[in-house]
């Protein structure tokens, strides 16, 4: 049997060539485009602009996939909701839904684990399991748009691709997801609305930028360390992408208004925390200072873990000595501590729940 063409593993082009290939016209494709991204329908029945005999057509050589929402924990102290989507061979994945005054920020998987192994990051606790497809990266945005209401006055404007997973590891289907994004017959985020956010693979970091069917994006990198000894300590990865070359390669992406490169700094008590860290990381920035906003994020403690959360006190001092630099300083208190906030940790919870119910 001829297997059937997933229908949002398509960019606009490709799915201008499916219809063309089942000898449909080329205006079908934005039809199809609209119920999949605006409508966000999950069946061919109810594109009713389509004949019948089109639908019928359809259904026979392509399909549309979803997500089926396994469970999902709502914050009281802030509404930021994260949701554990069960994938179709079983896995599961999170996606957090941050709820800010003015605007609705997701963020999306990319992997169903991680093999990069961060100390201090959940997620990578049981290593890489398998990539996301394109179609599970893309219907992340799609079902939670669904859930709180597909309006106007409930759009996700944002995505960050900061949940489980190195989304550069995962190069294509990020790619693919990201043309669907930016797409304007498809869900037609805003380039600028869209981030990144990558542990400093620096071969794909050049790959992503030299790539001119990427379209550009924000950049968050994953820094969390003042120099190469606390760096490798913290990010194996860094063993073979050292602090000294990811800073050259960032240093060396050509500057563009509205796309500064976000540098991610988890605080950890007694680690990373302190006057010394804050000054020799001001320095290391200072150089190229307009091209970079730093993000600090007070470390979010999860069970197991052998890391501290600094005190406000502390971290308001780190920012301050960061000022000192005029470096552009943001400190990202996490959203939704009453929930299972660490990214992996509502999968785990899932996991282990099932573990006693079956024994
Ligand atoms: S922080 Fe990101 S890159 Fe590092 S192990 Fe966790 S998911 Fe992977």
């Amino acid at each position: 049997m001829e297997t059937k063409t997933n229908l949002k593993n398509l960019n606009f082009k490709e799915l201008e060539d499916f219809v063309i290939k089942n000898n449909l016209p080329k205006f079908r494709a934005k039809q199809i485009a609209k119920w999949l991204y605006n409508k966000k329908v999950d069946s061919f029945d109810q594109m009713t602009d389509l004949s019948k005999a089109v639908r019928e057509q359809l259904k026979e050589k392509a399909e549309i996939t979803s997500l089926k929402l396994a469970t999902y924990e709502i914050s009281e102290e802030d509404g930021s909701i994260k949701f554990l989507w069960k994938l179709k061979d079983g896995h599961t994945i999170e996606t957090v839904l941050i709820q800010e005054r003015n605007h609705k920020t997701l963020c999306i998987s990319t992997q169903v684990g991680c093999a990069v192994g961060c100390k201090f990051c959940f997620t990578t606790k049981d290593g890489l399991i398998r990539n996301l497809e394109t179609p599970e990266i893309i219907d992340q945005y799609i079902e939670v748009q669904r859930f709180i209401g597909n309006t106007p006055e409930n759009r996700i404007s944002n995505v960050v691709y900061m949940g489980m997973g190195e989304p550069l590891a995962n190069y294509d289907n990020v790619k693919k997801s990201v043309q669907i994004f930016t797409d304007d017959k498809m869900l037609g985020l805003s380039n600028r609305k869209i981030t990144i956010s990558s542990s400093g693979i620096i071969h794909q970091i050049e790959k992503m930028y030299n790539d001119p069917d990427f379209p550009q994006v924000k950049l968050a990198v994953s820094l969390n360390a003042s120099n190469q000894k606390q760096r490798e300590y913290l990010m194996p990865i860094s063993q073979t992408n050292t602090i000294e070359d990811l800073m050259k390669t960032l240093d060396k992406i050509p500057f563009k208004q509205g796309f500064r490169i976000m540098l991610e700094y988890v605080l950890i008590k007694g680690v990373n925390d302190s006057e010394e860290d804050a000054h020799r990381l001001g320095k290391l920035i200072s150089r190229n200072r307009k091209k970079y906003k730093v993000n600090l994020i007070p470390f979010n403690p999860f069970p197991g873990t052998e890391f501290q959360r600094p005190t406000e006190k502390d971290v308001l001092r780190f920012e301050k000595i960061l000022w000192k630099y005029n470096i552009t300083v943001i400190v990202r208190w996490s959203k939704g501590k009453d929930i299972s906030a660490a990214c992996g940790q509502l999968r785990k919870k899932e996991i282990e729940n099932q573990k006693i119910m079956i024994t």
